[in-house]
């Protein structure tokens, strides 16, 4: 269509700016409004009637009055502003972020007389942007760190603001190093201290969802909730619990599906949660999970790499002492300074020394690879004991065995088995004084076997019985010369555990300890 009369160009304009989707406002040259379009009237919520002959001013919010003085003398020149973002205010007082172009008016002469201005509402790309933002700040931030603790909190402080809850919490199931579980928690919003009293939130109707990890709840009134209110002793919020009205709460779950902690939301006020709100919620939940899943693993290997250091520290210190000795005698016998027959016995000691110390740093590094191998064989069990007393030297005490009257054979690895005896009765030698009595008992107990080895020696404190089993432990009352390097009950317990048994200790200090193992007749 070509348009030739000026009526109907003006017709034409003015059908566009009425349509348009963009306010449309023009002002003269002393900031006062002389036109308004629908679109202006919808997104500020002022009429035509109420704006025309008005102050620009009105929309714009007290922190940002000189922008229009700014726009006013670029206008002046004859400049426009193109895409200038800001912020209006509307008539109920609500921000909005606007885009404004504003190009000066002429007249028939060419003289600037006012301007029109183009406010695009760009509220929700604000708020897109910023919630991207939020999730690429969190991303980096929470990346970056490996207290799981900082994680939390700073989680929950974004998602806190990022969905405008008015309190955020992040509980997390976290295990102990006994792989007991507990809960760690960070808020936004309250107090701790408004936290404390309240006890952790499972178990109820509401958290149930999270904590199974089955369900996002998102309540615009929990109060009026079916699944709210059903437990003693409260039944619903306790006294002093914060306002919550508004509520949303998204599980936090691992790469696996494996639940490791929720996120919960409140705010007093009703409906403040959208869809919106929501999908925000589980894209940082997801991002809290990864990063959650590295701290973890990176502690897992600073531990490891930390254990490694003290495992190389301590075997290269075990393994020159007797190595010092056994330099020490040769160079005596370079001097001609002991006859060697006398010599063989104690480099022989030494010798035996090295390789029980490095055939338990053998085990050790099976075990920790997961390839310790048992060769499961029926043998005899008297045969077993007997192989096992002649590897100890026993001379200097007394033993005494018991053991039933007929020959039992069992299904086992003797080999590692027969191990787990020489240690026991290896160390009944080393903790007790020359002369006194080493006790070593088997029986039969339905379809296991107990081995008992009891000595009457130093004995162990309560302390230090709990812990004789872990790697590398030894009694603080271990004088430092006596050999060993806490390696051989730990191996014995996952010897006897690969054998579906068990093994433990009983003491009393200064009257003597009894070592006891019992394991299955049969292959487990
Ligand atoms: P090691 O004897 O090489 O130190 P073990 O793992 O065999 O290592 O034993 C761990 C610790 O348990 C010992 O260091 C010692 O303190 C204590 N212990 C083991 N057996 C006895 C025992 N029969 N009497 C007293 N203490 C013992």
């Amino acid at each position: 269509m070509y348009i030739d009369s000026d009526i109907e160009k003006q017709a034409m304009l003015a059908a566009i700016i009425e349509s348009s989707e963009d306010a449309i406002i023009s002002k003269d040259l002393t900031s006062r409004i002389t036109s308004w379009n629908p679109s202006a009237e919808r997104m500020f919520g002022y009429t035509q009637e109420e704006m025309v002959g008005q102050l620009i001013h009105i929309l714009i919010p007290d922190d940002r009055k000189h922008e229009e003085d700014v726009i006013i003398s670029k206008l002046k020149c004859g400049e426009r502003v193109e895409h200038f973002e800001t912020i209006r205010k509307t008539k109920e007082g609500k921000k909005l972020h606007i885009s404004l172009t504003i190009s000066p008016i002429k007249n028939a002469e060419g003289k600037i007389i006012g301007a029109s201005k183009i406010a695009r509402d760009i509220t929700q790309q604000k708020l897109i942007e910023e919630r991207l933002k939020i999730l690429n700040d969190l991303s980096t931030t929470i990346n970056a760190k490996l207290d799981v603790e900082v994680i939390l909190q700073v989680v929950t402080d974004a998602c806190t603001k990022a969905v405008g809850a008015e309190f955020g919490a992040f509980f997390y199931n976290k295990l102990d190093e006994k792989g007991a579980s507990y809960m760690l928690y960070a808020l936004s919003g309250a107090e701790r201290s408004q936290f404390d009293k309240f006890g952790m939130p499972r178990n109820t109707k509401v958290f149930d969802p999270t904590f199974q990890g089955t369900e996002i709840v998102r309540s615009d009134n929990i109060l009026m909730d079916p699944r709210y209110g059903h437990n003693s002793p409260h039944h619903g919020m306790p006294k002093g619990h914060l306002p919550v009205v508004s509520y949303l709460a998204v599980p936090v779950k691992s790469q696996h599906g494996a639940v490791i902690g929720g996120l919960f939301f409140g705010h007093p006020k009703e409906a403040m949660f959208s869809e919106e709100h929501e999908g925000l919620a589980v894209a940082i939940a997801a991002q809290a999970a990864i990063a959650l899943e590295n701290a973890k693993l990176l502690q897992e290997v600073n531990l490891l790499n930390k254990r490694k250091d003290e495992f190389i520290g301590f075997a290269s210190h075990e393994l020159r002492t007797p190595l010092a000795t056994l330099k020490g005698f040769m160079e005596i016998a370079e001097e001609g300074g002991m006859p060697v027959e006398l010599m063989f016995p104690k480099v022989r000691k030494q010798v035996e020394r090295l390789e029980g110390i490095i055939s338990d740093l053998l085990d050790i590094s099976r075990i920790q690879a997961g390839k310790l191998e048992l060769e499961f064989k029926r043998v005899s069990l008297l045969s077993l004991l007997k192989d096992s007393i002649d590897m100890v030297d026993i001379s200097n005490h007394h033993l005494e065995i018991k053991y039933p009257g007929e020959d039992i054979r069992v299904c086992v690895d003797g080999q590692k088995v027969s191990q787990v005896i020489v240690n026991l009765l290896s160390n009944a030698v080393k903790y007790s004084d020359k002369n006194s009595s080493i006790f070593l008992n088997a029986a039969l107990l339905g379809d296991q076997v107990e081995i008992n080895v009891r000595d009457e020696g130093r004995g162990i404190a309560p302390e230090d019985l709990k812990r004789i089993f872990d790697q590398y432990y030894r009694a603080k009352s271990v004088p430092k010369d006596t050999t060993g390097i806490g390696l051989g009950l730990f191996i014995s317990k996952v010897i006897i555990e690969a054998h579906a048994g068990r093994i433990w200790a009983e003491s009393e200090l200064g009257k003597g300890t009894t070592f006891t193992i019992r394991f299955p007749i049969d292959r487990p």
